[in-house]
Order: C-alpha cells, then structure tokens, then sequence
C-alpha cells in the first residue's frame, strides 16, 4: 500500500522543515522523510547547543531552539513525519508520478518530491580498520538491537560521547567484561555518566582504556577483537567476542546521486527561479542543490523553499493563477495559519 500525496519531502533540516511552512501557505500539505530518528537536520544532529548569528530578525539563537521554532511555526500544516528512514529509491512512474521507497519499506505515491537532504544522509561513522567490513553485523557493529543477547561475552565499546557511555553503563553488569576505548582521555559524553564509568572502572567492574583502533584480530577467519595502540604507540590486544562503535554519525550522499540527477561535485544543479533539478517534479533546496552564486546558509535555504513552494504549486496545477499574499493582512493566509 503506497501513500498518495501531492508532495515528500526528503530531509528534515532547517530547509525541510521550513519547506513544510512555505507550501502550507499555498495549501499544499507534506509528507517528510528523513533518515535520522529527530527532525533539525546537522542543527540537531552536528550543532544543537551552539548559536547562531545569522538567522534574520534572531541576534543569536541556538540551533536547538532553531529547530524547535520551525516545528511551531509548521504546526499548522500538520505535516506527516516518516522518521528513522532513509529513502532508498525514487523512480518516476508511467502516469508521471513518483515511487519512492524507503529503507523501512514506506512507498509513497507522490506527485512532486522535495530533495532537503543536506549533505546527505547521517550514517554511522566506521571502522577504517582493514577486513573490518567482513566483519560487519557479525562481530563488529554500529547499533545494539538485542542488548539481552549479549549476556555472558566480551564486548568492547568504543567511542567517547553519549552514546558510548550510555550503553557501557546499561551493559557493564549483564555481560561477562566490559571495556570502554576511546581515543582521547576528555570525553564528549555528559559529565555524570563519565564519572560513574571511571568510578566502576577503579572498582574492576569495566575497564577504560584510551587508544585508537589499529587492526581486527582473527585466526583463519575466527573474529578475536582489536589491535589497539596507546597514546604511547604501544600496540595492545583487546580479546572480546564483540565490538560496538559510537563514533557519532556522519552525512552521505548515497541513494540521492543514483536518481539520475544532474549532479556537480555532490550536489544536485537547480535552476534559481523554482529550484527544480532537471527532472520535471523534482526540486532541491538547502545544502543539496547548487546553482551560480550558491551559499550553503540556513537563510539561502529558507529563500529557496519559498520559490520552491511556488514551483510546486505550479507544477500540481499550472492553469491555477497564484497571487502572492501577506501573511499580515490575508485572510486567505490567517486561515491557512489557523490564527482567524
Ligand atoms: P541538513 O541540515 O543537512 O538536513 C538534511 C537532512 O536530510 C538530514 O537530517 C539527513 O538525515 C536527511 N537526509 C539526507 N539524505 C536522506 C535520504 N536519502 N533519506 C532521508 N533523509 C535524508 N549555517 C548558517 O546559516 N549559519 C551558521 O551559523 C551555521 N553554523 C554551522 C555550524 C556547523 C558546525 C555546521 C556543521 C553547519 C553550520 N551551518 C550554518 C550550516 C547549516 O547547518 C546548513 O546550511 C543547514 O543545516 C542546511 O540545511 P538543510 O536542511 O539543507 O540540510
């Protein structure tokens, strides 16, 4: 079962969200995807305590709060959230509509498709180390799904920031030895799970251990844990059964660039009057698209949705004259707005 709609939008950073507003304000309702499990794109994912200067009529606002604000300002237009899920493929149809799929499995029947997706979709970073790959979701993983498999094995975790901490702390006791490595000796994660870690670690219940990750360890094919080298340069081997990395998440392009787009250096080219790529029905804004003069600014893709909008608009129902309106005095748009 496919869901039909008039519009998806693919991410949900700045530029998607307020892509939601724009549309909304030409009673065009949306559908958005995006790959992490929370909306704020590398504002909620890279920065989200940081500030910034550059929004207009906000000195500072911290991108959090950036977020937050365009989530209230889209209320309105009730968009549907499809969160977690990358989409994966995205094919123009025989009656001209689009299929597009997820990596969950949601297919959408769409009308027209905005590409918000930023630099690209966060994936976990991994491990570079060599064979690492044969050994990924057999040993060497990027996610916990079934935390009560692990009881009775040697698990290693490496990373330094929340995410690190949190699962050392939660599978310490249920599992036969804990170590923690992570490459410095600061950590990113919140300051009460560092010091409950190093208080369990001084009483032998896990071991913390700083390092960077050298090589795999195996006999004939058998997974038997990681080459570590110390800040020293000394080489250690770290037996374990199980290695979990939480080194953060970093964006890729991926499924975008097998669309049959026009692509230069990883971004999709638009024209600068709709912000439609050079499949008809497809436009991109924010970070994605490029075009002469492009600056990857949250205010940039603030301008494009707004074109965008109108280019979808028109694409949906080219006979249909749209008159620009004011949200101060439209009663058309304090309708749209709910704020009658
Ligand atoms: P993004 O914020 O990158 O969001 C794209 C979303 O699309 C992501 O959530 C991603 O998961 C999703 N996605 C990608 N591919 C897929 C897929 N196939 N399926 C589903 N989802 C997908 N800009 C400023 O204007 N001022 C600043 O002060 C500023 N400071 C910055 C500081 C830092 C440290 C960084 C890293 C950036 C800063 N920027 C700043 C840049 C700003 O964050 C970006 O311009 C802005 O986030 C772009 O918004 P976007 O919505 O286009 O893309």
């Amino acid at each position: 079962m496919s869901i039909e709609t008039d519009v998806v939008i693919i991410g949900a950073g700045p530029a998607g969200l307020f892509q939601v507003f724009e549309l909304g304000l030409l009673d065009i309702r949306a559908h958005v995807v995006d790959s992490l499990p929370k909306v704020g794109g590398q504002c909620g994912e890279l920065y989200p305590e940081k500030p910034i200067y550059d929004i207009p009529a906000y000195p500072v606002i911290g991108a959090q709060e950036l977020v937050d604000r365009l989530m209230e300002q889209i209320e309105p237009f009730e968009p549907q959230f499809h969160l977690g899920q990358a989409v994966t493929e995205l094919k123009r149809k025989e009656d001209n509509r689009f299929k597009l799929v997820t990596s969950t499995g949601t297919e959408f029947d769409t009308a027209t498709v905005i590409i918000a997706a930023g630099l690209g979709a966060f994936q976990p970073r991994k491990l570079r180390a060599k064979d690492a790959a044969d050994y990924e979701g057999k040993h060497i993983h990027y996610k916990i799904t079934q935390a009560d498999k692990l009881a009775g094995k040697d698990i290693l975790i490496l990373g330094g920031g929340d995410s690190a901490l949190d699962w050392t702390l939660e599978l310490y006791d249920k599992v036969n030895s804990m170590t923690l490595v992570h490459r410095r000796k600061e950590y990113r994660a919140a300051p009460a799970s560092v010091t409950k870690m190093k208080s369990l670690a001084e009483q032998g219940l896990l071991r913390e251990f700083h390092g960077m990750v050298r090589e795999v360890l195996a006999d004939d094919g058998q997974f038997r844990g990681l080459r570590v080298a110390d800040d020293q340069g000394e080489m250690h081997d770290l037996n374990c059964d199980e290695v979990y990395a939480f080194w953060g998440l970093s964006p890729n392009l991926g499924p975008v660039a097998e669309w049959g787009l026009d692509i230069d250096k990883r971004q999709v080219n638009v024209d600068t009057e709709k912000f439609e790529t050079n499949e008809a029905g497809i436009f991109a804004v924010g970070d994605i698209n490029t075009y002469p003069g492009k600056k990857k600014l949250i205010l940039s893709g603030f301008h494009e949705a707004a074109l965008a909008a109108f280019g979808v608009q028109k694409y949906l129902d080219p006979d249909k004259r749209v008159f620009l309106q004011y949200t101060t005095t439209s009663p058309i748009m304090h309708k749209r707005l709910g704020v009658e």
